[in-house]
C-alpha cells in the first residue's frame, strides 16, 4: 500500500534565541521527517511584527545551520504571505464564519466574560454585527466537542465555543493572529504532520474547527513535553531561558534525553542523526 508522502515542519517564532525548550521541537519535528523519509520545512513564524525581529530569525536560522538541521525547501517568512491570510480570511467571512468586532478589553470584561483558557472568554457581543466600527475579526466558534488524537499524549477534547470563546484572527492592530497563519501555511506547504510543544495543544482544537470551516484536511499531530525551568515555567525568554551554549551535540544529546530517549553518545552531529532517526523510528514510526 502506497503510504501518503510525509511533510512536516519546524516554526519558530523569532522573539529570542533558540533555547532548549525550541530545541527539543525543532528535534523531535526533524527526526520525526526523516524517520518517515519525509520532507521536513521550516517556517520563520515573524507574523507578530512588534514582538519578532529579522535578528532573532536570522540567529535562530544561523544555529539551526549549525546543528545540520537544514530545511527541504526554501524557508518561508510569514511576513511575506500576508495575501494568503486575506484570502482565507475573504473566504470565512463570505461564509459567515467571521466578523467584524468593535468591543473594547474594558467592553468585554463589562460584558461579564468569563476567564477562559486564553483569557477573557469573548461573550459574542458582535456575532449579530458591530456596534461601533469593527477592530478586530473573530471566528464564529461552535461548542461541537472537538477532539485531538495525539501521538505522544491522551486524546485532548474541548469544547471551543464555551472554553475559549470566538477568538481574534485579525487583530485591532490589523497584525494577523497566529491562530489563522499557522493553518494558512500549514495547508498551503502540504503539512501532513505537525509535531510541536505542549503548552500549544490547547490551540490545536480552535485550529482545527477553523481548518474544518476552511475546508482543509487535518494533520497529525505530536505535542512534544516542555522543557520547564527551576521553577516548573516553560522557557520563554520572559522567563529568562538561556541561550544554548557553543557545546550543540551536548545541546542536542540533552533535547534528546528530554524526548525520553537514553543518550547516544555520538562523537559528532553527523553521527548522531542517523541512530536517533533509526530510534525515532522504532519508537514513532507510524
Ligand atoms: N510559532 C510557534 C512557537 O514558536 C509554534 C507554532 C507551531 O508549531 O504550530 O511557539
Amino acid at each position: 500500500m502506497k503510504t501518503k508522502p510525509y511533510i512536516g515542519r519546524f516554526a519558530p517564532s523569532p522573539t529570542g534565541l533558540l533555547h532548549a525548550g525550541s530545541l527539543a521541537a525543532a528535534l523531535a519535528s526533524y527526526l520525526d521527517a526523516r524517520a518517515h523519509n519525509g520532507t521536513w520545512l521550516i517556517r520563520i513564524e515573524d507574523v507578530d511584527i512588534q514582538r519578532c525581529s529579522k535578528a532573532s530569525a536570522l540567529a535562530i536560522l544561523d544555529v539551526l545551520a549549525r546543528l545540520g538541521m537544514e530545511s527541504d525547501a526554501p524557508v518561508i517568512w510569514q511576513t511575506e504571505r500576508f495575501d494568503r491570510y486575506e484570502a482565507a480570511l475573504a473566504t470565512l467571512l463570505e461564509k459567515g464564519m467571521a466578523y467584524g468586532c468593535s468591543c473594547s478589553r474594558s467592553e468585554i470584561q463589562k460584558a461579564n466574560a468569563a476567564l477562559g483558557r486564553d483569557g477573557m472568554i469573548y461573550p459574542g457581543t458582535c456575532r449579530m454585527g458591530a456596534k461601533g466600527s469593527a477592530r478586530a475579526i473573530r471566528f464564529k466558534t461552535h461548542d461541537e466537542p472537538i477532539t485531538v488524537q495525539d501521538r505522544w499524549s491522551e486524546p485532548f477534547t474541548q469544547k471551543v465555543e464555551s472554553e475559549v470563546g470566538d477568538f481574534v484572527i485579525k487583530r485591532a492592530d490589523g497584525n494577523w493572529a497566529y491562530q489563522l497563519a499557522v493553518l494558512v501555511d500549514d495547508f498551503e506547504s502540504g503539512v501532513t504532520d505537525v509535531v510541536r510543544g505542549a503548552d500549544l495543544i490547547d490551540n490545536t482544537p480552535r485550529q482545527i474547527q477553523l481548518m474544518q470551516a476552511l475546508g482543509y484536511p487535518i494533520p497529525r499531530y505530536m505535542h512534544i513535553p516542555l522543557v520547564l525551568n527551576d521553577r516548573q515555567e516553560k522557557l520563554s525568554k520572559q522567563a529568562g531561558a538561556l541561550a544554548l551554549s557553543d557545546d550543540l551535540l551536548e545541546e542536542t544529546e540533552r533535547a534528546w534525553t528530554h524526548l525520553g530517549f537514553e543518550r547516544i553518545g555520538a562523537d559528532n552531529l553527523a553521527a548522531f542523526y542517523p541512530v536517533a532517526t533509526q530510534l525515532w523510528k522504532e519508537k514513532f514510526g507510524i
